[in-house]
């Protein structure tokens, strides 16, 4: 008898061999700026952890007091036995730092994305998406059975051009974007492309997963910095990116949000939040709100270390163009990034080496953190001249 399952070892050698093979990291000890692995200290150059609030006092007794008060686990579906106070606190906290009407959140960012795409559009409509999406805006099409076009990343005359083609035969039109492109820190056009989404009738998504606790004067994200926030959209992000916990949310008008609570299966069928993420993440944005300092801390990095960057950096290693706390440095393939972060490794500095296909290109992928202190950013510049 043929073995059903050998093509899954043909498959993994085919990964190795490609250099796409992947593993996990053990990191110990409580995350941060400094992070330990193995019997070793590293600068932490890899984490979403923008504002260090993971690993913050505040958050942490937040998250053992909700687990004092309501247990471990939200034990069912938020319509059925799963919902608690803190659920309802946290959706009024994100609407109110979003200015939107309502917020509603999910498990994860991610199912936030897949739940929520589903349900705006099926067979009779149509996708336009920037080429560059996360995989959760990506999958959340495919799942939705909606036609999807790709435009070229952050290429607004495509996008014109594809919708002029193909609007007049869809019944709904919903454009997707990130607002910060995860994997090259560069980030979408709002503005022009509210101006389309208006033009052609469409509904305009925006995933602010490394917007939310970064941008804007009060950090409530891109839709903050560009100053859009009275235009019609649905805004979703993360809990577990700079709010340092776990979950995602969509923010919107009361019926979105409404009809979300309706409709969306990655919300209905799957359990809430737990009370340790939720209250976490409650207390995540009030610090935000009321510390701009981090978010000025974690600007005055970016700004300084992409200045040493451009001078620094060894022939083939490109800094590529960002305006966010992700810095991508490209390399020529996989094999180059791969002994690049070893190197990198070996002088204890944490940094991802991000290959095909999660990216088009192989590159060095370097987030910054508001509690990164100079002698980090030094060590990180001098290793990358080493290269
Ligand atoms: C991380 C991320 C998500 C998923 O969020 P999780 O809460 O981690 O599931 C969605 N979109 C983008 C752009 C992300 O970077």
């Amino acid at each position: 008898m043929a073995n059903p399952y050998r093509w899954i070892e043909k498959s993994l050698k085919t990964i190795h061999k490609a250099n796409w093979y992947r593993s996990t990291q053990t990191i110990s000890g409580r995350s941060g700026a400094e992070i330990q692995m193995g019997d070793r200290t590293f600068v932490n150059f890899a984490s979403n952890d923008y504002l260090g609030l993971a690993g913050d006092d505040r958050l942490i007794e937040a998250a053992v007091a909700a687990t004092r008060e309501y247990g471990t686990g939200s034990t069912g579906s938020r319509l059925l036995s799963g919902h608690r106070p803190l659920h309802r606190e946290l959706e009024r906290s994100i609407a109110d730092f979003k200015q939107t009407e309502d917020a509603i959140v999910f498990s994860s960012g991610y199912l936030a994305n897949l739940g929520s795409i589903v349900v705006l559009v099926d067979r009779r409509d149509l996708i336009l998406a920037d080429a560059y999406n996360h995989s959760s805006l990506k999958n959340g099409a495919i799942l939705s059975g909606a036609k999807i076009v790709e435009y070229a990343h952050n290429d607004l005359q495509d996008l014109t051009a594809k919708l002029e083609q193909l609007r007049s035969h869809s019944r709904r039109c919903l454009i997707l974007t990130d607002s910060v492109f995860s994997m090259d820190g560069d980030l979408c056009e709002l503005p022009q492309l509210l101006d389309l989404a208006d033009r052609f009738e469409c509904m305009l998504l925006i995933d602010e997963a490394h917007g939310t606790g970064v941008f804007g004067d009060r950090g409530s994200g891109c839709v903050e910095y560009f100053s859009c926030r009275d235009r019609p959209l649905i805004q979703m992000g993360t809990l577990s990116k700079a709010l340092g916990s776990l979950g995602g949310y969509v923010a919107g008008s009361a019926s979105l949000v409404d009809f979300l609570r309706n409709r969306a299966p990655s919300w209905i069928y799957t359990t809430g939040l737990s009370p340790a993420d939720t209250a976490a993440a409650l207390q995540a944005i009030e610090i935000v709100r009321s510390e701009p300092e981090r978010r000025a801390k974690l600007w005055e990095n970016v700004e300084s270390l992409k200045c040493r960057l451009a001078a620094t950096l060894p022939p083939h290693f490109e800094l590529l163009p960002s305006n966010s706390p992700i810095l991508c440095i490209q390399v020529k393939d996989a094999a180059m990034v791969l002994a690049a972060g070893t190197r990198l490794r070996e002088m204890g500095l944490f940094v991802s080496a991000v290959r095909p296909p999660t990216v088009p290109t192989s590159r060095l992928r370097i987030t910054l953190m508001a509690t990164h202190q100079p002698q980090h950013l030094d060590r990180l510049v001098e290793g990358l001249s080493c290269l």
